[in-house]
């Protein structure tokens, strides 16, 4: 079974509108209690934010997920920078070749490490 925390983290990040606490925890299938741990811990780590919201005159909170740094090697294929920065050709990219060569040359680099 997942670990709660990671769920509910994944659930947050999943709706960019936010999720209702008060609804968190019939989703993930814990007491109201448990959810408010887990919702304490995430926001501790810093990986969401919460923001009193009422809902038909119910006092309630709205979980948002904050947005995370992106690592600098993440946008790394060895010493090739992932050509979407800085590209001014028309997207899409399910055709790109330039992302695909990208990508394919990742996939030997992690192969191989
Ligand atoms: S996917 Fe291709 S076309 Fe789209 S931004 Fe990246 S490199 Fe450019």
């Amino acid at each position: 079974m997942a670990d709660p925390e990671e769920e509910g983290l994944k659930l947050i990040q999943s709706k960019p509108e936010g999720v209702l606490q008060s609804e968190l925890w019939k989703v993930l299938g814990v007491d109201s209690r448990k959810c408010s741990r887990i919702v304490k811990k995430l926001e501790e780590c810093g990986l969401i934010e919460r923001v009193e919201f009422r809902k038909e005159g119910i006092k309630t909170y709205l979980l948002k997920a904050k947005r995370q740094p992106v690592n600098p090697c993440d946008l790394l294929a060895g010493e090739e920078l992932i050509p979407c920065i800085g590209c001014e050709l028309e997207c899409i990219v399910e055709e790109c070749h330039p992302l695909m060569d990208w990508m394919y040359q990742l996939a030997i680099i992690e192969h191989t490490e």
